[in-house]
């Protein structure tokens, strides 16, 4: 089974932060033009800042859809983003997640800090056990993910990771072509997961 060539929404994970190199806001742009070119919607963390911000800002420049999923805790502290075409309030970070990953048909990271490790890791964690089968993918802007990348090899050669499990993270420095990856990609066999091959 391939997963549906027609991916409405992507969850988009990134920074709270902008990042140290100017490369990161622009590849948030650019991840947030080719979603409009496309028709893709974006679904995302909610927030006017950082990464967070500069792809909803882009995306809402260009009239494109941008869905935002905000803890309540977060709202109160003025970092939501006023001018969003839906914002959702939501009372816990687990929520958020849930909320993320029930309107979105796909995922992408690009860079950011804990929070983007943690989203990224839920959603390949919930891929890996069949609970969605969403394609995921990591913008690699500048190779920000390259020790994350050997990371993940390195818990492939030890016995961690199948190699079913580690090529479902579809990567890409460009978004069209990331995109299209999430698009044309295979989710994994969920028997796998339990060790029947070894
Ligand atoms: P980080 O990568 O640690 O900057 O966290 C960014 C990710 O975690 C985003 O995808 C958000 O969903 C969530 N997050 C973390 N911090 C914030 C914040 N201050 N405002 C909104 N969302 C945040």
């Amino acid at each position: 089974m391939r997963y549906h060539a027609s991916v409405k929404r992507v969850c988009v994970f990134c920074g709270s932060s902008a990042g140290s190199e100017p490369a990161y806001r622009a590849a948030a742009r650019e991840m947030g033009e080719a979603l409009v070119r496309r028709g893709t919607g974006l679904v995302y963390g909610g927030a006017r800042i950082g990464l967070m911000g500069a792809i909803a800002d882009r995306v809402l420049e260009l009239e494109g859809e941008v869905i935002g999923v905000i803890p309540r805790a977060l709202a109160e502290k003025e970092v939501a983003h006023a001018g969003l075409s839906q914002l959702h309030v939501v009372d816990s970070m687990h929520q958020r997640k849930a909320l993320l990953t029930e309107r979105s048909d796909g995922f992408v990271a690009m860079p950011g800090g804990y929070g983007t490790l943690d989203e990224l890791c839920e959603a390949l964690t919930w891929g890996q056990f069949g609970i969605h089968g969403k394609p995921i993918g990591l913008l690699n802007t500048a190779g920000y993910f390259d020790r994350l990348l050997a990371f993940l090899d390195h818990a492939r050669g030890e016995g961690f990771l199948q190699s079913e499990h580690r090529t479902m993270v579809q990567v890409s420095a460009d978004p069209d072509d990331l995109l299209d990856r999430l698009a044309a990609s295979t989710p994994p066999g969920v028997e796998k997961l339990i060790g029947l091959e070894g």
